[in-house]
């Protein structure tokens, strides 16, 4: 109950009761708490969306659930609801960019460079994008 006394553990969540647990030690956690400042710009109840750090498109976009989950098949089997609302967001973000065309990418696992394991879809675009990617 310390840690409770310290950090907010919950972030309100319509879908599963009241409230969802985050992790403490996650970054993405701790941006969705407001303990790290990003550049916001998207949310809702369900999801959160901010500018990524080291960007590698005029938009890059993480978009992420406001719950702690590791990857996105561990959310898709949570709730199939919330993943889409991950695709929604990332369409509106897309609109409100301007962008005609875009790329949404999930990394699992480390091997497929994935570094911040809280579930997050990457939107970009702004530019061209080869494929396949590297
Ligand atoms: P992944 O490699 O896990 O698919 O994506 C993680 C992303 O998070 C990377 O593109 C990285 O640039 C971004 N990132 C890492 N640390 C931070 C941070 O503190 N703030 C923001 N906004 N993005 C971050
Ligand atoms: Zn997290």
């Amino acid at each position: 109950m310390q840690v409770l006394q310290q950090w907010r553990l919950f972030a309100p969540c319509s879908r599963y009761g009241n409230y969802v647990a985050l992790d403490p030690n996650c970054l993405f956690c701790k941006i969705i708490n407001g303990d790290i400042p990003a550049h916001i710009v998207f949310r809702n109840e369900n999801v959160v969306a901010f500018n990524d750090i080291v960007p590698q498109a005029p938009t890059h976009v993480l978009i992420v659930p406001t719950l702690h989950v590791e990857n996105a098949a561990g959310l898709a089997k949570m709730s199939p609801t919330l993943t889409a609302d991950l695709f929604v967001a990332a369409g509106e973000i897309a609109a409100t960019n301007g962008l005609t065309g875009y790329r949404t990418v999930f990394n699992t696992g480390a091997e497929a460079g994935q570094s911040v394991f809280h579930a997050h879809l990457h939107l970009l675009g702004g530019r061209g994008l080869a494929w396949p990617p590297g």
